[in-house]
């Protein structure tokens, strides 16, 4: 059988509890066939809705003897498993981590490099796993003899109990799972962080968190030529194991150094070209650098403008995709989604840029090396639960996305890398430009690092509307921060469409409310 082009499952809830349950309402803001599943099993019985991009999703969802596996996403190192298990080469994702179980118990998402959030459940015991960057986010609520477990936490508060909120008698339920931040205005609710699995006693509520991965924390010496070598062998790879069954992928590209090497390597595997994608606003983009690009590797290149109005209303749809509170991080992904909502036409798996100045330092333009690797270390301590990289934000449209930057051997090689390998020659990201000199031209080799918020004007477009809210200058920041928490509470908790929040008039009382 050949590798299907999408995941089998992009989402999932579940419900696992001891009977008398009834089967979750699923609100995801995930595009897709829901399909609705029934297991029971032994020692508890487990609901779940997946939510797919194909007629069907069997890929995503096994169940043998006492297990049940369910998986929303992909494993990138199946040719290891398959090895390793001597599983039949068609074997599902989900039937290769019932097989890695099968050998190794709950470390069995120790050795899996993929881009998921798995839920399996066995005899009395549920477990809820992520990979190892937390790439899809899951969230769980334990409670004695019921637990629910979501890819989104909104799909949550819908989802049986009372709502989530606040039990009988005003208290707040649920313990605290040490470990695993509490969610925002939803007692109970916790997310899964990154590399780690959660294991749950369905019957009791309790719950054990152990680690499956952590970031790197050593550096390593090496010369400038083994440093390149491995860059590019690892990001290769890593580009290589998101294509398997992909006709054309999509990159969406910026034009900077990260994207356009994804999409010359991508162009190097994929044998009918490929197709990349441009995103700018009225006020600001990076076109003329996407179309060095775009010419260079001959990819099929589409530009699209959005105006800087029509971005800011679309602030409350990135939150409600990426369940993100960090302000930043929103204003990263907001021309994101504005690119994927324009994306219609068949579902695509699509590859980005994304993730790679984390592990190579390259926001701070920083010279002194101990100043970048704190910064470097900084950020790899406290990406997990910012949802940077959730795939809700292009499955609303149904389309798969996934950063090559991010996978887990790339991550691995470009963070432990000592620091004067990343900032060299008054150069930041050095080395992965020195790896990519001779598939890209120099001008993209060389161009300074220019962030999508930058690239397309959305922050400034957001400093704006808070300025004519009626902000000081030095406000902006704080009040940048209070209309994403409060549109969190909206369309994340409160459930609201983000197509009815105005977000002129909230942040206009939310500056109001500063003065009050
Ligand atoms: P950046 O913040 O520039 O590192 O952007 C992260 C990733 O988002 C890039 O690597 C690209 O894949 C994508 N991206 C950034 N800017 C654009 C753009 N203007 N059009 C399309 N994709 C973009
Ligand atoms: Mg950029």
């Amino acid at each position: 059988m050949t590798q299907p082009e999408l995941p089998a499952a992009y989402g999932l809830l579940a419900s696992a509890h001891l009977g008398g349950g009834r089967a979750p309402e699923a609100a995801f803001a995930t595009r897709g066939r829901h399909t609705r599943l029934t297991e029971r099993l032994p020692g508890q019985t487990v609901d779940a809705v997946l939510v797919h991009p194909g007629a069907d999703c069997a890929g995503a969802h096994t169940a043998e003897e006492d297990t049940l596996v369910l998986l929303a996403g992909e494993i990138y190192n199946r040719d290891e498993i398959h090895d390793t298990l001597g599983t039949p080469t068609d074997a599902t994702d989900a039937e290769l981590l019932a097989g890695l179980f099968a050998k190794y118990g709950p470390h069995a998402f120790r050795v899996v490099n993929g881009r998921y959030a798995a839920l399996l459940a066995t005899g009395g015991r549920l477990l809820a796993a992520t990979d190892h960057a937390g790439s899809v986010p899951l969230y769980v609520r334990a409670e004695p003899g019921h637990t629910l477990a979501a890819t989104e936490v909104k799909a949550l508060t819908g989802a049986g109990g009372d709502g989530g909120t606040v039990g009988a008698g005003g208290t707040v339920r649920g313990a605290p799972i040490p470990g695993a931040r509490r969610v925002r205005g939803l007692p109970g609710v916790h997310q899964v962080p990154a590399g780690a699995v959660l294991d749950i006693d369905v019957a009791a509520g309790t719950v054990t968190a152990h680690r499956t991965w952590v970031p790197p924390v050593h550096r390593r010496l090496m010369d400038e030529d083994e440093a390149v070598d491995r860059v590019r062998a690892a990001l290769e790879a890593a580009v290589v194991r998101r294509l398997p069954g992909t006709h054309r992928p999509l990159v969406v590209l910026s034009g900077g150094i990260d994207s356009s090497a994804v999409a010359a390597l991508s162009d190097g595997v994929a044998t009918a070209g490929i197709d990349t994608l441009s995103m700018g606003t009225d006020t600001s983009d990076e076109f003329p650098q996407a179309r060095v690009v775009a010419r260079h590797l001959r990819s099929t290149h589409r530009e699209i403008t959005v105006p800087s109005a029509e971005l800011l209303t679309l602030l409350p749809h990135t939150v409600h995709a990426a369940e993100s509170l960090d302000p930043e991080v929103i204003e990263y992904l907001l021309p994101l989604t504005a690119l994927y909502r324009r994306m219609d036409g068949p579902a695509r798996r699509v590859l980005t840029g994304y993730g790679a100045d984390i592990p190579l330092g390259g926001m701070h333009r920083e010279d002194r090396l101990p100043n970048l690797d704190t910064a470097v270390a900084h950020d790899m301590d406290t990406f997990d639960g910012l949802n940077e990289m959730s795939p809700v934000l292009s499955t609303v449209s149904g389309h798969w996305s996934t950063h090559p930057y991010w996978d887990r051997e790339v991550l691995e090689t470009l963070t432990s890398l000592e620091a004067g390998l990343k900032r060299r020659y008054g150069r930041d990201k050095w080395v992965l430009r020195a790896a990519m000199g001779d598939l890209l031209p120099a001008e993209t080799v060389n161009r300074p690092k220019l962030g999508v918020h930058e690239g397309s004007g959305t922050t400034a477009s957001f400093s704006a509307l808070v300025l004519r809210a009626g902000a000081a200058e030095d406000e902006v920041a704080a009040v940048k921060g209070r209309v994403v928490r409060e549109l969190y509470d909206r369309v994340v908790v409160g459930g609201a469409h983000p197509d009815t929040v105005d977000v002129e008039e909230l942040t206009g009382k939310i500056v109001a409310e500063g003065r009050g």
